[in-house]
């Protein structure tokens, strides 16, 4: 995320280009301005930068964005930019957020980014110690998961690194 930095002027500017692309209501204001998805997040472009609107908005309130912030929204509606529906949160409160909203659609991702694989923390566990404990190959799991059997061998590996890890952190320093 590109934290975007707007002058007083430059701020009065985007408020106006901002709010011209509102319809304020007692309830929620909606964003009018472009969406990928009807009824979506809105966006707009400050600074040859494409940014969320609600993320414009929280910035137009605040002035800025904790660093390491997201953006979540008190009313569960995606394409509202109302300042007072908004409050920055960490990624893990977002999920939190979400999964009680029960609107979580994607697991999360773990593992090799590049194989561009959604797979549960449980599912990744349970890979782990079925082929530690000997009792499946990694390409009978890679079948039962519907994963490449590299993939497998990725999460094998990097759940021995973070084991080693653990170790290596509870030694005493020399
Ligand atoms: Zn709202």
């Amino acid at each position: 995320m590109i934290p975007l930095t707007l002058t007083t002027e430059e701020r009065d500017l985007v408020r106006t280009r901002f709010l011209a692309k509102v319809e304020r209501s007692e309830g929620c204001w909606s964003w009018k301005g472009f969406t990928q998805t009807p009824g979506g997040r809105g966006r707009m472009r400050v600074k040859n930068r494409v940014y969320y609107a609600y993320r414009i908005a929280y910035i137009l309130e605040h002035g800025f964005i904790p660093d390491g912030m997201v953006i979540c929204h008190r009313c569960d509606n995606p394409s509202c930019v109302r300042p007072d529906h908004l409050f920055a949160g960490t990624q893990a409160d977002n999920t939190r957020d979400m999964d009680r909203k029960g609107r979580r659609r994607n697991k999360p991702r773990y593992g090799l980014d590049h194989h561009k694989v959604i797979t549960s923390d449980e599912q990744v566990a349970w890979a782990v110690e079925m082929w530690s404990s000997g009792r499946m190959t990694q390409q009978a799991i890679g079948e039962a998961l519907g994963v490449k059997q590299q993939t497998v061998s990725g999460w094998v590996h990097s759940s021995g690194r973070t084991a080693q890890q653990r170790r290596a952190q509870k030694r005493p320093a020399a």
